[in-house]
């Protein structure tokens, strides 16, 4: 484990924050009434950072892409009126420019702007010698080094106060979410950089606002360190992502209803200490036993490979599916997890006898 940015916990961003940290506001800044009412609205309902689209970047032309920076004293002001920082999303180097001319707190960069390395790096040029918090956005597409790249790019520029922000995948395939959440690419991430605050953004990864909070709650049980959540004093009537945003009112709700557990408990160490060396003991057993399995694969290859037989047995690889996953479900394993277990374990396995083939000393052709 390698961790290779320079950054500050979010206690030392110095704005007070505890975990976890929660951004709200709307979509897009849409007039001064309504950033400073849905402000008001948001003031008693535990945020932390106000935010608001200023530039939209729309997928097709002609939808309302942005007041501009017309609207930032009016951001400014909603913030000031509850006490809180704002934050604002920049794709070039104006946009910068604008943001630190008004006053905003915290940048954060969208995900369609984290996907192209020559934006990243202008936005990181306009902030070289700047100290002001920047929040990086996964790309639209599940590529971690990308998304690893940008946070470097503006680490390389001297942000230190540096976030991720978790919102979900693109994908063509139409699934529950509006961008699928692949969680394992946040997980990851944070193997990987352990000290970055990880934020998630529930509301651009649902789409819609049925599943707002259960993708919020399993973002604090996956231990991220806070939360952007969309909100708009009218949502069904705003001019941006109107779905997906709630009233403050909900979001209230919402962040009322999260449970907060421990991620370094101390209390029920020595408990967990016990599983979790019952869990080493399965994984190396488990490890064992694929061995062992993979030993006979290798006797099987030299055996198909010296009666000229194909790796592949069709027959046998579909009976060996439908038998794991109906012995699997009785064991309370989900069927996709009993199928991609054996997929992989097949792989494997076609791995070392095709090894075995290649391998062959004398190899009868026909
Ligand atoms: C947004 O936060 O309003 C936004 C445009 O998000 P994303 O970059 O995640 O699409
Ligand atoms: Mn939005």
């Amino acid at each position: 484990m390698s961790s290779k940015l320079n950054v500050k916990p979010l206690i030392e961003w110095g704005f007070s924050f505890e975990k976890p940290v929660i951004v709200s506001g709307p979509c897009s800044a849409e007039s001064e009434e309504q950033l400073m009412e849905t402000a008001l609205g948001l003031a008693d309902k535990g945020i932390d950072v106000l935010r608001a689209g200023i530039w939209k970047p729309r997928t097709r032309p002609g939808g309302f892409e942005g007041l501009g920076k017309l609207a930032l004293p009016w951001l400014k002001k909603a913030g000031q009126a509850i006490g809180k920082p704002i934050a604002v999303e920049v794709a070039t180097r104006e946009h910068v420019f604008d943001c630190l001319k008004a006053g905003v707190d915290i940048l954060w960069i969208g995900a369609r702007t984290t996907a192209n390395p020559f934006s990243v790096q202008e936005i990181a040029d306009a902030l070289e010698g700047v100290d002001i918090p920047v929040i990086v956005k996964n790309p639209v597409n599940p590529d971690l080094q990308l998304w690893l790249g940008a946070l470097e790019r503006m680490n390389r520029a001297g942000i230190t106060r540096l976030g991720a922000l978790h919102r979900g995948f693109s994908s063509y395939e139409k699934t529950k979410y509006r961008n699928k959440p692949m969680w394992e690419l946040p997980v990851e991430l944070r193997r990987l950089e352990p000290g970055l605050p990880i934020f998630c953004d529930p509301s651009h990864i649902c789409g819609g606002r049925d599943l707002l909070a259960s993708v919020a709650q399993k973002a604090m049980d996956l231990d991220f360190d806070g939360l952007m959540l969309e909100s708009h004093r009218d949502p069904d009537n705003a001019w941006s992502d109107a779905a997906q945003q709630v009233t403050p009112e909900r979001l209230g709700e919402i962040i009322a209803g999260l449970i907060i557990r421990q991620s370094k408990p101390e209390i029920t160490a020595n408990q967990l200490d016990d599983l979790r060396h019952r869990i080493d003991r399965l994984d190396n057993y488990v490890m064992e036993i694929l061995s062992e399995r993979m030993d006979i694969a290798k006797q099987i290859g030299e055996f198909k490979r010296d009666n000229n037989i194909t790796i592949l047995q069709t027959n046998r690889w579909d009976e060996i599916v439908h038998d794991r996953i109906e012995k699997g479900l009785k064991k309370d394993l989900t069927e996709a997890f009993i199928k991609e277990m054996f997929e992989a374990i097949h792989q494997e396995s076609i791995r070392h006898q095709t090894k075995v083939m290649n391998n062959a000393v004398n190899v009868s052709t026909k």
